[in-house]
Parts: C-alpha cells; sequence; structure tokens
C-alpha cells in the first residue's frame, strides 16, 4: 500500500490509499478518485511530505509553522547584516580594542571581531559589555 497526499482543485488535502503510483494514476484517469469534501474528480498528488499526522486540520496548522521558522530566520540574518554594517571588524584584536575603547583610549565606536570564550569572559568581568553572534556558515566568508 502507499500513501498518497492529494489536492483538490479547491485546495482540499487529502490521503489516499493506493496499491502503487500507478495505480493511482489509473484510478485518477478513471475519475475514480474524488475529494472526500467536495466530491472534486480533478485530483492532483503533492509531492510527498514527511508524515506528522493523520489529521488533515492538523496537517494544514503545521505549514504556518515552517514558514514562521523561516521569517524567524530571515529576520535574524536582517539583524546579523545590520550589525556587520554598523560595526568595525577589528578580527582578532578584539579584546584589546574593547578594552582601548572602554578605557577610552580608543575612539568610541562599534566593534566585531573574534574573541576566546576566556577573552569575551574577561571583558564582562571588567563591565565591557560583549555580545556573542553567532554567524552562519554562509556569512563567514564575508566576514574575515
Ligand atoms: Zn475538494
Amino acid at each position: 500500500m502507499k500513501v498518497l497526499d492529494l489536492q483538490c482543485p479547491d485546495g482540499h488535502r487529502f490521503e489516499g490509499w493506493f496499491a502503487s503510483a500507478d495505480d493511482f494514476e489509473s484510478q485518477r484517469s478513471r475519475k475514480l478518485v474524488e475529494c472526500p469534501m467536495c466530491g472534486a474528480k480533478d485530483v492532483n498528488r503533492l509531492p510527498s511530505a514527511p508524515r506528522l499526522n493523520l489529521s488533515g486540520a492538523t496537517e494544514a496548522s503545521s505549514r504556518p509553522a515552517a514558514d514562521e521558522a523561516a521569517h524567524r530566520q530571515a529576520a535574524a540574518m536582517r539583524v546579523l547584516r545590520e550589525v556587520l554594517d554598523k560595526t568595525e571588524n577589528v578580527g582578532d584584536r578584539f579584546a584589546e580594542e574593547a578594552r582601548r575603547i572602554h578605557y577610552r583610549e580608543a575612539p568610541s565606536r562599534n566593534i566585531r571581531g573574534v574573541a576566546s570564550a576566556e577573552d569575551a569572559q574577561a571583558l564582562v568581568e571588567e563591565g565591557i559589555e560583549v555580545m556573542p553572534l553567532p554567524v552562519p556558515a554562509a556569512l563567514k566568508g564575508s566576514l574575515q
């Protein structure tokens, strides 16, 4: 048996059980497959997705969640790019430069760079504000 994700022209999604994909095609061409909600016979097969559950309603509501995750990721990327635009890259001199700025030995500005966990911890203990910035691998090349 094969479980296929199907959709009618009205956008109703449902599942059909067939002996094989060919069996579905054959039944569909003979108009034997119909939408359980509106009875439409022009049913299309959707690309199969991981099965989350068997209820059409719950499955539909899982889509916005995936969209939301994508939106969140896009928003995080925007914030990251903004930070990159507004900061000066001091590379591995980050800890040193952050101290110089903190003690007013260097002009006040926003910097970014690389610091070891120990350096970052030491800066925090000295009252210097540091923000860990997780940089996605895709952006690494443009950073250094
Ligand atoms: Zn329908």
